[in-house]
């Protein structure tokens, strides 16, 4: 099929079901977007076309495509066009993906579920009364419904790694510094990564190459290693994170320690259990960090330059999280609360590298528990407990994956595989021996 046949019915697909799943805030004129798809299939022709030719991609509310509504699905940001396009954009353009349109959100990507985006929830296609998970919720719904092949999310605790798993698609959290934030609105400079989204691992790997390595305009980006870091043991020794006081649903637990055994033992692996101290205070230690950064990140949406006041017009988890941000960061001559936070975050990196010296790659479930019901009462301690696993990896910086691996009651459950920073081929490749049921 030509890339243009393929937009078109992504398109009709769209046309038809956005208005049930909501998962896309905005899509790019069909005239201009039919006409971009055939000097795409004319460059294939002549054998000149990038790396993502025919491929169709949608990207998160948070990341600047330029002339498109980047609104954070918020009100604060809803008229804001914008006048640039971020680095991974420039990229996905050079090689020839097809971006479509913007996808839904929870609002300023400060969520897990999908539902706090000011323009509706996004509904799963798996089961519409069902959450998505979020924060890259209309990323992940996107690709698992079929709107794209390829969708760009943003990763601050689990928001890429938290969706892919109830969606049923792949989702990748590149390392810290993998890939360039510029043009990334956002959430936790210290903490946010942008990466892709798709349906197999090929996929992820194919857009990450792309938009991956060192950046002029992010200073923490750098260059990755062109070549997998092989195990240093000439074997894959896999590590099984120890789940205790973490509050892992059973089922979810059985399901993953099974694909363990069968992937290991189908490829020789060894396993190991693998025990990161303190990480039952990941959760705890992420938030202020979260906080006082967003809260700074914030100051400039008052209401003068662009948007209007985010005190007056955002939703209450974001403003729970300005206001606590704002109380905390005046305890701060005393040092609190961001460099406590800071210290154990530095805990929980050495402890991964520890054991990152005899494991290649260590494994656990990408969630807790199955997604609730759509508009169901949930504290704000539950909702935060959603990422405890996903967290950590942000902590360290390092790299991690969500990839399908099976489904509980039929909604899906994706095993959650983390190596070393700057080790994503390695993950990947390890990734792609997990896919498939
Ligand atoms: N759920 C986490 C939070 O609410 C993670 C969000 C994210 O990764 N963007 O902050």
């Amino acid at each position: 099929m030509t890339t243009l046949e393929r937009v078109k019915e992504c398109l009709g697909k769209i046309k038809k079901e956005n208005c049930k799943i909501n998962a896309l805030l905005e899509i790019r004129p069909e005239g201009e977007i039919l006409k971009e798809a055939e000097e795409i299939d004319k460059k294939i022709k002549r054998g000149r076309a990038g790396k993502l030719a025919g491929k169709i991609i949608v990207v998160k509310a948070n990341i600047n495509v330029k002339g498109m509504n980047i609104s954070c699905a918020s009100k604060v940001l809803e008229d804001y066009k914008a006048p640039y396009d971020a680095s991974v954009i420039e990229r996905i353009e050079k090689e020839d993906g097809l971006i479509i349109g913007i996808a839904n959100m929870d609002e300023f990507a400060a969520g897990f579920s999908g539902e706090t985006s000011a323009f509706g929830p996004v509904k799963n296609p798996v089961d519409k009364t069902l959450i998505t998970g979020g924060s890259s919720s209309g990323s992940a719904a996107a690709v698992a419904v079929g709107f794209c092949d390829m969708a760009l999310g943003s990763d601050t605790g689990g928001s890429i790694r938290n969706p892919a798993s109830i969606c049923g698609v792949v989702g990748l959290k590149p390392s810290y510094g993998s890939v360039s934030r510029y043009g990334l609105i956002d959430l936790s400079m210290s903490l946010d990564q942008i990466g892709p989204l798709a349906k197999n691992v090929k996929d992820v790997n194919l857009l990450f190459d792309v938009i991956k390595g060192k950046d002029e305009r992010d200073a923490t980006s750098r260059e990755c290693p062109a070549h997998p870091p092989q195990s240093k043991r000439g074997e894959i020794i896999v590590g099984i994170l120890d789940l205790d006081c973490l509050g892992v649903d059973e089922r979810i637990k059985e399901l993953i320690n099974r694909k363990v055994e069968e992937i290991s033992s189908k490829n020789g692996w060894k396993t190991k259990e693998v025990n990161i101290e303190n990480i039952d205070l990941a959760v705890e230690t992420y938030y202020p960090l979260v906080y006082v950064e967003f809260f700074s990140a914030t100051r400039r949406f008052d209401g003068r330059r662009y948007g209007k006041k985010i005190e007056d017009a955002a939703g209450p988890e974001v403003l729970r999280r300005v206001l606590g941000g704002g109380e905390i960061t005046k305890a701060e001559h005393e040092g609190r609360y961001y460099n406590s936070a800071i210290r154990v975050k530095e805990f929980i990196r050495a402890e991964f590298s520890k054991n990152f010296r005899s494991v290649d790659c260590i494994v656990s479930p990408v969630l807790p528990r199955l997604p609730w019901k759509i508009g169901e009462k949930i504290s704000v301690e539950e909702g935060y407990a959603m990422d405890v696993l996903t967290i950590p990896s942000n902590l360290a910086g390092n790299c991690s994956i969500s990839v399908p691996v099976g489904k509980i009651d039929g909604i899906p459950v994706g095993i959650q595989i983390i190596c070393d920073k700057f080790e994503e081929e390695k993950l990947l490749g390890i990734a792609r021996a997990f896919e498939g049921d």
